[in-house]
This record gives structure tokens, sequence and C-alpha cells, in this order.
């Protein structure tokens, strides 16, 4: 096994995910104690130009006809066989429904450890959410095996995981035996009445929120701050508002300037889809609420006794 911490890049429609950037910039820490190499590792077709901005020592740059589109078959192919040749000390994949997907199988299929939801590296050591990130784990890589690391956003920024000249590539070898699924097509969601992926504020609204008709004051914040409200999922599973509204893992991706945070308590699938705004303001009634982790500031308050005081003052404004 050598100490390398490989990186697999996920990318979608000719568009690196920013969960990769944030990967590599973990995986800078990790290899830092280790003493090995950040190496990307590129999966497509006629995609070696996604390569340009990687933050990595190196990329191994893998082309396959069979992967010009994302399939669990394909990948867990391609990187089954490559894994198993250069034994890295460990192998990170976004906690996404994409690298999940593949990391899962591959520990199955290898018999290799995983550990989920890292958000932060300390001390060459892996800090992890577990119950919706109530509670940190602290794993330590093992010494036999590659470990695998599904990687939540939130403890690094993209912009630590892009580099300004572009990494050496080395291509390597792709077997991948008769794909037994192809992508048929790309279901484009329904046309939303907003797109909160391109809002400059935000008012995010959780459980916390109670009642549909409570909703009416985010709505009032919203129309005084310039925004627009979205949601997390319970809220969007009540009917309380359209899927189009949902944050997260299931939802959008938002970079907003500001995400006002109201009684939500930031699990790891929210947070995947808002941890990347530039001000990130909680309210909520619950001092050990993970969202606090990732907050730019935090009121540990009732939201109830916060907003009518808020909407006066905004309206004196
Ligand atoms: C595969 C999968 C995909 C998922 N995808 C998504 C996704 O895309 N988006 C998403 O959001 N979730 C997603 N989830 C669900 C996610 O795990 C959480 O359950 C969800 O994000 C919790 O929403 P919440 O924070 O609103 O609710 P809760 O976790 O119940 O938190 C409510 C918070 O409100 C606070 N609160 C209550 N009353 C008040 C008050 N009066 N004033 C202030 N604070 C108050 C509480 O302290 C608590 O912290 C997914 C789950 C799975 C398994």
């Amino acid at each position: 096994m050598n100490q390398d911490i490989f990186v697999v890049v996920e990318h979608l429609r000719g568009q690196v995910a920013d969960i990769s950037y944030i990967m590599l910039a973990a995986a800078r820490d990790l290899a830092q104690a280790t003493g090995g190499e950040v190496v990307a590792v590129l999966l497509g077709h006629n995609a070696q130009a996604l390569a340009s901005n990687l933050a990595a020592n190196h990329v191994l740059y893998g082309d396959h006809s069979s992967l010009a589109e994302f399939t669990s078959d394909a990948y867990t192919q391609a990187l089954a066989g490559l894994l198993s040749k250069e034994a890295p000390r460990a192998a990170f994949f976004g906690s996404t429904s994409i690298g999940s997907d593949v990391a899962g199988v591959l520990s199955a299929r290898l018999g290799l450890p995983l550990v989920s939801s890292c958000v932060q590296i300390a001390d060459g050591n892996l800090i992890s959410q577990i119950c919706g990130g109530k509670i940190m784990a602290e794993s330590a890589l093992s010494d036999e095996v590659t470990t695998l690391v599904t990687v939540i956003p939130g403890g690094y920024k993209p912009a630590q995981g892009q580099a300004q000249t572009s990494p050496a590539v080395t291509t390597f070898e792709v077997s991948i035996a008769a794909p037994r699924v192809s992508l048929k097509q790309y279901i484009e969601p329904e046309v939303a009445d907003v797109d909160i992926s391109a809002e400059n504020v935000l008012i995010a609204v959780g459980r916390g929120i109670q009642t549909e008709d409570n909703l009416e004051l985010a709505e009032e914040l919203a129309e005084l701050l310039g925004g627009v409200v979205c949601a997390s999922r319970p809220v969007v599973d009540q009917g309380w508002l359209p899927t189009a509204r949902m944050v997260g893992k299931s939802g959008k991706s938002v970079k907003p300037k500001l995400y006002l945070a109201l009684g939500i308590s930031g699990a790891p699938e929210h947070v995947e889809g808002m941890a990347d705004a530039e001000m990130i303001i909680a309210i909520n009634m619950d001092p050990d609420a993970p969202i606090f982790d990732i907050a730019t500031y935090g009121a540990e308050i009732d939201l109830f006794d916060l907003i009518d005081p808020l909407l006066e003052a905004l309206e004196g404004a």
C-alpha cells in the first residue's frame, strides 16, 4: 500500500462538482499527515480538460466510451481495477448520490472499510458526522488496506481545492466488461416559479417553523430583504412548499450571499446543498444543533421571538 490519497472527481454534463474541490482540499490535509500525494482520479470520455484546475499533485485519467455518462456499473468496474492495483492509503468520494453509490459497492466488492460523512481532517484522522450531525466520530485510517471515505461539505471551501496551474495528467488503462447499465436520458425538473440557486438572499425554513401558516412570516422577511423562501426537506415533504424550493442532497445546491436558516438542524443532507453560502445566519433553540458548526453567525433563540422584532426593524430601516 502507498501513502497517496486518491480523490474520485465527480462531474456531470461537463462541469466538475464543487464536492470534488472540497475533497481535494481535505485530501491535501490528509496527505500531509500520511506523507503521500493527492491524486485526482478522473473518469470520462473525452473529458481530460476537466482536470485543468484540480488542486492535485497529479491526475490519473481513465477514458472509455462507457464512462461518457456516469453509471455506477462502469465507475465501479473502472475503480475496482485501479484501487486494487494502486492500493492508495485512502480514496475519497463525494457523499452524494453518485459517490455514495460507488463507494458502497466498492467497499462490498473489494472488502475495504468505508468511513462515511467525513467533514474534516484532524491530525491525520477522519472527523465524520453521524446521527444527522448530532455526534462526531473520529476514525483512523487502516494501516493494511485502502480506507474508502465519503466526504460532506462544511469543512472546506471549493476554492481551496482549485489550482491556478494545470496538474500533470497520466492516462491509465480502463477495462469495463460488457456494461450492464447505460444512461437513457436526463429528466429535467419541472420549471419552477423561482430558481433558488440563482438568488442572493434565501430565507430557509425548517421543521422549526411548525405550521404552514407560519411560512407567511418567512415570506414577509424575504420580501423585506429582497430574497425568496426555501426549505429543508420536512417542509417540502409536508407539501408546504414545492420541491423546487428544497435545499440539499435531494434538492438544489445554493450559494447565496445570505442564507438565513430558521429552525433548521443542519443535517448533512441539508448542509450538502448550502454550505457554500457566503454568509450563514442560523436561528435555533438547540445550542448543539450542527447548523451552528457551519454558521457565520448564530442565535440560540426561539425563532418566533426573533421574527417580529426583526420585521419591525427591517420595516423601519
Ligand atoms: C437520502 C436522504 C436525502 C435527504 N435529502 C435532504 C435534502 O435534500 N434536504 C434536506 O433538508 N434534508 C434531506 N434529508 C433529510 C435530512 O436528513 C434531515 O432529516 C432534514 O434536513 C431535517 O430537516 P430540519 O432541519 O428542518 O428538521 P429537524 O432536523 O427536525 O430540525 C428542526 C430544528 O428546528 C429547531 N427548532 C424547533 N423549534 C424551533 C423554534 N421555535 N425556534 C428555533 N429553532 C427551533 C430544532 O432545535 C431543530 O434543530 C435527506 C435524508 C435522506 C436520508
